[in-house]
């Protein structure tokens, strides 16, 4: 059987009223290895990838807006975000090799819901909002509190992912992103950090961090934001930050590490980071 892919978002909304529990796809990078080939049945999927209006990323005013079906190579390759948004370019650049980032989309890596998912500590320090549309409507989220557990998200039924909504960084903050893996590409993450931090009159006057792969969903290090909030800008305060991090989160050991080393990576990661603020 043949997957439904409509051409427009109003007939996409039809079909996912008539049959909620359809299973979107996009560049399928996810869906097709978590099904075996022999139980892979299209009929009960909505293919995306037709429908332009989920496509592309544009400027609204003071908001950077990306479809969720839009591929990282595109993010990787568009000027408005790695003019406005480096981290996310940099993310977009390191999600796995050219082939994936040819169809993976953000959107899907969103929705997958990893812990892992290189994107998602960036989407967190730059407050992105996440447009969901479904047979009820348009609603907004602030995408900090769209990953409600490991593997959860808040999508009702018959909801998609339309559009990723960055407001405009403030001038002058300085944007970070880091993944550690087994090599260099192709490796899922041991830990993705972000940093978005801003230096005023000596002082750090804004300091957003986010980690993956350091618990059950990516997380935004708030109790480690309000301690160097406010600081003077020196090197102890790299230090600290690492040691705050460390502490803050919740890794696991798996296959790809043990927590002890996601911790101490974590903790050196964060500490680079700030360490360039202050040069
Ligand atoms: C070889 C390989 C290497 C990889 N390397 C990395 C890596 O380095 N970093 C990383 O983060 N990930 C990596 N991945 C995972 C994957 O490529 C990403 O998570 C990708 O972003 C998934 O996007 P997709 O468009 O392919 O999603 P799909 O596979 O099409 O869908 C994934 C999930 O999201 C749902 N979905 C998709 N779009 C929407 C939408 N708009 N609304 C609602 N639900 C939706 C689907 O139903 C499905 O549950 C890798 C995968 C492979 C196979």
């Amino acid at each position: 059987m043949k997957a439904l892919a409509p051409r427009t978002l109003d007939e996409a909304l039809l079909q996912l009223t008539q049959t909620p529990d359809l299973r979107p796809l996009a560049g399928c990078t996810d869906l097709m290895v978590s099904e075996p080939e022999d139980r892979r049945d299209w009929s009960g999927v909505l293919d995306l990838r037709g429908i332009s209006e989920l496509r592309g990323i544009e400027w609204r005013g003071e908001t950077l807006e990306i479809g969720a079906v839009t591929a990282f190579s595109e993010i990787r390759d568009s000027p408005e975000v790695r003019q406005s948004f480096p981290a996310l370019a940099e993310a977009a650049s390191r999600i796995g090799g050219w082939q994936i980032q040819n169809r993976a989309s953000l959107g899907g890596n969103m929705a997958n819901a990893s812990p892992a998912g290189d994107s998602l500590p960036v989407l967190l320090v730059l407050d992105a909002q996440v447009v969901l549309v479904g047979p009820e409507g348009k609603r907004s989220v602030p995408y900090r509190d769209f990953h409600l557990g490991y593997r959860q998200t808040a999508l009702g039924p018959g909801e998609i992912i339309g559009w990723v909504q960055l407001p405009k960084p403030p001038v002058g903050a300085t944007q970070f992103f880091r993944k550690v893996g087994t090599r260099e590409a192709q490796a899922i993450s041991k830990v993705v950090v972000a940093l978005l931090a801003s230096v005023s009159d000596g002082q750090i006057s804004d300091y957003r961090l986010a980690a993956g792969s350091v618990a059950e969903t990516p997380v935004r290090l708030t109790e480690v934001e309000e301690s160097i909030v406010g600081r003077a800008l020196k090197p102890e305060v790299a230090d600290l930050a690492g040691h705050l991090a460390a502490q803050a989160v919740r890794p696991i050991d798996d296959v790809r590490s043990t927590a002890e080393y996601r911790r101490f990576a974590l903790a050196q990661v964060v500490r680079r980071m700030t360490l360039q603020l202050v040069r």
